[in-house]
Formats: structure tokens, sequence, C-alpha cells
């Protein structure tokens, strides 16, 4: 190795160069011993001169040929290995175009999962509206001019009755059937979400008290004359507290609707009662 370094500086790319050289070289070491030897010495001899010159190129040449002969094989076996490695490596365009769809693919992927899981944070399983979590995002994600209106809190009146009766996939029916009766009933720019359990929360977007509750009243109408399940015979009924709300922190207003509920359930069940007055509205 130490050899071939060495001898790099000859013809540095091509080692059959290389080998020739050394060899022409060695080869003509005896002729020029000699003819140094003769010229210093004056005794040098034309014809043995001429014969050892002929002779040595005769050398060389064989020498060469038979290195030649010799070095074909390992390069023809070196070329064909060059070739399958060049075939067996791709490209480098290829190489950042595979990267790049690898990255994309798996950004994509991630941005999916993120979206699932955002959804899954936001929104309830079993009646597919927003639940409170996303609620309160809806809510703080308005522009500060559309933070205006009123928020309702309605809870489902004796609906352990219908777990307690009917089974607990009844229950999940009834949940179910209800969100989807509040939901139709409201504007799209209303918001409405499961607070819990059998409570609801609704968002009447820029509406006075007395448009939520003109709401809240057609819904419970509707709720006596297409029913969406019946306790004892009785059409399943909610109980409501509505709220105004001006802006700020929505915990007031929702506080302060809890309360108007707390109010209705007390004066008899199935009627919307007022935050500030907890007038009976129904
Ligand atoms: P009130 O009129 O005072 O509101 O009485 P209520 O029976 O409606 O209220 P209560 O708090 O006594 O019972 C609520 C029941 O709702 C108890 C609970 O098991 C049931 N519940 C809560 N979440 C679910 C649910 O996801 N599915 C079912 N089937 N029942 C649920
Ligand atoms: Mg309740
Ligand atoms: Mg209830």
């Amino acid at each position: 190795m130490h050899f071939y370094l060495a001898t790099s500086f000859i013809f540095p790319r091509s080692l059959r160069l290389r080998l020739f050289t050394l060899c022409f070289v060695a080869t003509h070491l005896p002729l020029l011993g000699y003819s140094s030897w003769g010229l210093a010495t004056g005794r040098i001899a034309l014809t043995e001169f001429i014969l050892l010159t002929l002779m040595t190129l005769f050398g060389t040449a064989i020498a060469l040929i038979g290195i030649g002969a010799l070095l074909n094989p390992i390069h023809a076996l070196a070329e064909t290995l060059n070739r399958r490695e060049e075939a067996a490596l791709p490209k480098m365009g290829d190489v950042i175009q595979t990267l790049y769809a690898g990255v994309h693919r798996a950004a994509s992927t991630a941005q999916a999962q993120i979206d699932d899981l955002h959804v899954a944070a936001h929104e309830d399983t079993l009646t597919g509206i927003a639940n409170r979590r996303g609620f309160l995002a809806q809510i703080t994600a308005l522009p500060r001019d559309q933070r205006r209106g009123c928020v309702a809190i309605i809870d489902i009146d004796h609906f352990k009755q219908v777990n307690d009766q009917l089974g607990h996939d009844e229950g999940d029916r009834v949940l179910a059937a209800f969100a989807d009766r509040l939901s139709a009933q409201l504007r799209r720019v209303d918001r409405v979400a499961r607070w819990g359990g059998e409570e609801f929360v609704i968002f009447f977007h820029g509406a006075a008290e007395d448009e939520a509750c003109w709401s809240l009243s057609r819904i419970a109408a509707q709720m006596r004359s297409d029913p969406i399940g019946r306790i004892h015979g009785r059409p399943i009924s909610f109980s409501a507290g509505v709220c105004r709300w001006g802006g700020d922190a929505v915990d007031g207003a929702m506080s302060a609707a809890d309360t108007a509920l707390y109010e209705a359930k007390q004066s008899g069940r199935d009627r919307i009662c007022r935050a500030a007055t907890a007038a009976q509205m129904v």
C-alpha cells in the first residue's frame, strides 16, 4: 500500500500507466548502468551497446505487453463493478425528491392526526355537537365586535328517570335527539354545545334576552307537540336559564345563567328564567 501511494505521483489516475513506467525504468537500468560505465571509462563497445539496447527494448516490449494482458481482466471486472454501482445508486435528484416526498407525507399525516385530535377534543362523541371545551373555544375565538348576545344553560327535566325506566341506551338516544332538536331550531350564527351530562348550552349570537327566550319557548313548545321521548307518558321537557353576555369573560354570564336555571327548576321545571330578574317565561 505504501508503495502504491508512493508511486501515485507518476500517474495518479492510471495504475496501468504507472506499472508501464516502472517496468520501463526497471528494464532500462542495466542499459543505463552499462552506458554510464562505458562513457566514464571509455571502454564501451559499440556492438555490445547496440545489442544490449535492442535486447532491453525487446525485453521492455515483452514486459509491457505481458503486464497489459495481465491487467485486462482486472480492469474489465472493475468497470463492470463501477457500472453496477452507478446503476444501483439513485441519482442525487431522485434522492432529494424521495426525501422531500417522505417528509411531506409524514407532515401531512401528522397534520391529519393533529386535526383529528383537535376535533376529538372539541366534539361530544354521543351527540356530535361541540363539547364544553369546543363551545368555550368558539366563543373566545369570536371577534371583539361579535362577542355580544345571550347564553343559555338548558337541562333536561327528570332525565334520570329516562335511564331508570327505559335504560341507558334510550337515555343516550334522547340526549342525541335533544341535541338534534336544539341544532335544528337555531340560526347558523348561534352556537350549541353539550355542557355535560344532560345539560346543554347555547350562545344566541347578537340576541337580546327576549329573542333568546322566545327561541327557547318555541323549542319547548315543539318538545310538547312533537316529543323526543316520554317519561310516565308525559313528553320530555327542559328547563333553561338565560343571561345577557356583553363580551367580557363568559364565566360570569354562564354562572348567572346557571343561577337562573336553578330558579327554573325550583319553580317547577319545564320553564325558562332570565338571569337578571329570574322571571318565569313559560
Ligand atoms: P332534574 O330535573 O333536576 O334535572 O333531574 P334529572 O334527573 O334530570 O337530573 P339528575 O342530575 O338527578 O340526573 C341526571 C342523570 O343524567 C344522571 C346521569 O346518570 C345521567 N347521565 C349523564 N350523562 C349521561 C349520558 O351520557 N348518557 C345517559 N344515558 N345518561 C347520562
Ligand atoms: Mg343536570
Ligand atoms: Mg336534568
